[in-house]
């Protein structure tokens, strides 16, 4: 795979999502080869950036290619990967419905079967840090613990997968999770599933979906 040309795809990608806007969220790849990372470039707009763009950086957060100033948020990336040996891929995004949550510092429980399948439950808000910090990446990696995506208070969203068609999958159920569940909290009291359903859904998911 060119991790380079599939980061600049997948930027585009994310800018027609609606997951955000602008030049704001950002992408990391990471490749299981070699360890190396591959980011986006900090500010730049998703449809004008080439694949000379994309700034490598290794698990030390050092770069070791490209001239652009990496995302702000390489920190968090990095230290996400370093975290999690399962994840190769983090997408960063401020997605509207969830960020109601994140700006009134709620988890979203798992309220939908797909929540339970790819969010493998609860999506816990991480405390607040200023962009780029160390603070927000430990506050970030330490609400994300071994699941698939946690929210950034008063910031967005972030989802972490084992490939970046995983993690597009948990930003897309996430943001649609919050939607819901948003309109349901309008109306009533969410039943959320209990954690044995999440469970058998979650194994279900891994074991028995689709074509293999
Ligand atoms: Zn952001």
């Amino acid at each position: 795979m060119n991790y380079k040309e599939a980061v600049v795809e997948n930027g585009i990608r994310m800018l027609h999502s609606g997951l955000t806007v602008e030049t704001w969220g950002n992408i990391s790849m990471r490749d299981p080869e070699t360890g190396l990372i591959y980011l986006t470039p900090s500010g730049m707009p998703y449809d004008k950036i080439v694949p000379d763009d994309i700034v490598v950086m290794n698990s030390r957060f050092e770069v070791v290619e490209g001239t652009r100033k990496p995302t702000i948020e390489s920190g968090m990336h990095i230290g996400i990967m370093n975290a999690r040996p399962d994840v190769n891929a983090v997408i960063h995004t401020h997605p509207v419905d969830s960020q109601i949550f994140a700006l009134l510092h709620r988890d979203i429980p798992p309220v939908i079967d797909e929540a339970a399948q790819i969010l493998r439950g609860t999506v816990r808000c991480a405390k607040y840090g200023l962009p780029g910090t160390d603070e927000l990446a430990e506050n970030v990696i330490e609400a994300l613990g071994d699941g698939t995506a946690c929210l950034m208070a008063n910031h967005g969203a972030v989802a972490a997968g084992a490939d970046i068609d995983a993690a597009f999958r948990i930003c897309t159920v996430l943001e649609m999770t919050a939607k819901i569940y948003y309109k349901a909290l309008c109306i009533g009291d969410p039943q959320p599933l209990d954690d044995e359903k999440v469970a058998i859904m979650v194994d279900f998911v891994a074991n028995q979906y689709g074509q293999r």
